[in-house]
């Protein structure tokens, strides 16, 4: 037995994943290009501060790059280019810009579901780089303080120019399949009740991917998984994660629950998993999330809404 070749092909249409944005280069970084591009009234500038982004009705707010005035502090990252307009975000204290006509602060989770393809995608590359800025103050390498380098790109030392780069934790998920081409799902412990998904996790060091889906696939189910099949991947700034998503075949279906992790676990047939669902039983991740691509590319085609109870 292998896996059949409909969980070989790639996953189509991964929300943040359409490339949307023509990301700066920077192998040749120009020192001048964010003066540059502030001094350009058709670039857009994007406020992100510990409150989220700044957002008008049901989108981001942006400020014409020359109206943009800098507070002392605030940081700057060029985010690319997307039809023909330049963006920029810049990492602010929200009191600074109470006055500019902001209506709220989108979180990542309330915008992920409301936003336009283009600024949801833009946010999450602007909070990508925001949470590695805010979380990396401190060389690692001697414990300077840092500036920002590369159009925000980078950061450097100032003691020894130590140079440092964004980093991004890859964890996998995997829809795990067996030879009656049932589905695991596992209930997790963080989840609210009812709640099942495919399983998932960190890449430990020195790991590859299809090793990493072998070992958190039998540590959180005790299953045991043979072929391995990539599917897409798709980023997830909460903080830094980039989920590299994997079809599964399982050689053995004995499951046990790691008990910390995963509370419950179940193999669903399709049609288990629609009366399920159709019962308010259970319910699955729903949205932009690769958990729910992978489970709806397994079951085929659009899957029926949980009916609450
Ligand atoms: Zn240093």
């Amino acid at each position: 037995m292998a896996l059949a070749d409909k969980y070989r092909t790639p996953l189509t249409g991964l929300p943040f994943a359409s490339s949307l944005i023509e990301r700066p280069l920077t192998e040749q970084p120009n020192p001048d290009l964010l003066r540059d591009k502030l001094a350009a009234e058709t670039t857009k500038v994007m406020l992100i501060s510990d409150q989220g982004a700044a957002a008008l009705g049901e989108e981001l707010f942006f400020l014409p790059g020359p109206s943009y005035k800098a507070k002392e502090a605030e940081r700057l990252v060029y985010l690319g280019t997307a039809e023909s307009i330049d963006y920029v975000v810049a990492i602010v204290d929200a009191q600074d810009h109470s006055a500019a006509g902001i209506e709220k602060w989108f979180t990542l989770r309330e915008a992920f579901t409301i936003l336009p393809t283009l600024q949801a995608e833009l946010l999450v590359e602007a909070q990508a780089i925001c949470n590695w800025i805010r979380s990396e103050r401190y060389c690692p390498k001697c414990g300077s303080e840092v500036q920002a380098s590369n159009s925000g790109w980078g950061q450097s030392c100032v003691e020894n120019s130590h140079e440092l780069f964004p980093r991004t934790d890859p964890a996998i998920i995997a829809s795990v399949i067996d030879s009656e081409d049932r589905l695991l799902l596992g209930s997790n412990a963080n989840f609210k009740s009812k709640m099942y998904s495919v399983l998932a996790g960190f890449v430990e060091a020195g790991e590859s991917l299809e090793s990493a889906v072998h070992r958190e696939i039998f540590e959180e189910s005790g299953v045991l998984v043979g072929e391995v099949a990539y599917r897409g991947s798709q980023p997830w700034p909460l903080p830094r994660s980039l989920m590299l998503g994997f079809a599964a075949e399982a050689t053995s279906i004995e499951l046990i629950p790691d008990g910390a992790e995963i509370n419950d676990l179940r193999w669903f047939s399709r049609a288990e998993l629609r009366l399920a669902l159709e019962a308010g039983t259970i319910d699955i991740p729903r949205g932009v999330s690769i958990a729910h691509a992978l489970i709806r590319s397994w079951y085929g085609k659009p899957l029926p809404e949980a009916q609450s109870k």
